[in-house]
């Protein structure tokens, strides 16, 4: 066999592990630039679809990737951390989360199916805000660390230990699978009353789970 010959099955076998590794890893990531159409609507307070249970998933597949790159597209566009299926009117069990929606290479998480399966003691206070609520953030105490399992969006099982933003943004988003907003988790009734009027939507709209 003469050299060229060789380099070329050699570039060619290595393109083709390049193709099965892209195939293999069916990554749901996309570009983090704010998009000027999202491509799905996010549902505010008061809509019906935010307070639906949302169903696990039985099967991950190209649709279900393709369904969280569409809320990955539509969140970043929205500039949040966290969206949940319910959110866009899907009522599936998907989150998904970008802590780092400035760095364009750092991976996003994808929950599919998640259970908390251990949560601290400790408690914390946090100010949280949501995109189906907007330019309203509140504070809202919850455990400080949990446990999650979950599955990837490869369909792979997979734990994970969060405290921090982390453990927050996952705690409020898997609130949106049972049709719970954080809102309904806020005890300071006044800045409740104030917050949602100053941005105009109805105190009527949140649920008492206190
Ligand atoms: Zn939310």
């Amino acid at each position: 066999m003469n050299c060229d010959v060789f380099r070329d099955l050699l570039a060619r076998s290595f393109a083709q592990m390049a193709r099965t590794a892209e195939q293999g890893s069916r990554t749901v990531q996309v570009p983090k630039e704010p998009l000027d159409q999202p491509p799905l609507t996010i549902h505010t307070l008061g809509a019906r679809e935010l307070r639906r249970e949302a169903r696990r998933v039985s099967k991950i597949d190209e649709a279900t990737r393709d369904l969280a790159r569409d809320m990955l597209r539509s969140m970043y566009a929205a500039r949040g951390i966290g969206l949940a299926a319910p959110q866009v009117g899907v009522p599936k069990q998907i989150l998904v989360i970008d802590l780092d929606i400035d760095e364009a290479a750092t991976p996003p998480l994808v929950l599919i199916n998640p259970e908390i399966t251990a949560t601290g003691a400790s408690l914390n206070t946090y100010e949280e805000g949501c995109l189906s609520i907007p330019k309203v953030y509140l504070d809202v105490v919850r455990p400080s660390t949990i446990e999650v399992n979950f599955r990837d969006e490869n369909g792979r099982p997979r734990r994970l230990k969060a405290d921090g933003l982390l453990a927050r943004c996952i705690q409020h988003e898997m609130d949106h699978l049972q049709g719970v907003l954080f809102v309904d988790r806020v005890t300071d009734e006044l800045s409740l009353n104030e917050g949602l009027q100053q941005q105009g939507f109805e105190r009527q709209h949140v649920l008492s789970i206190r």
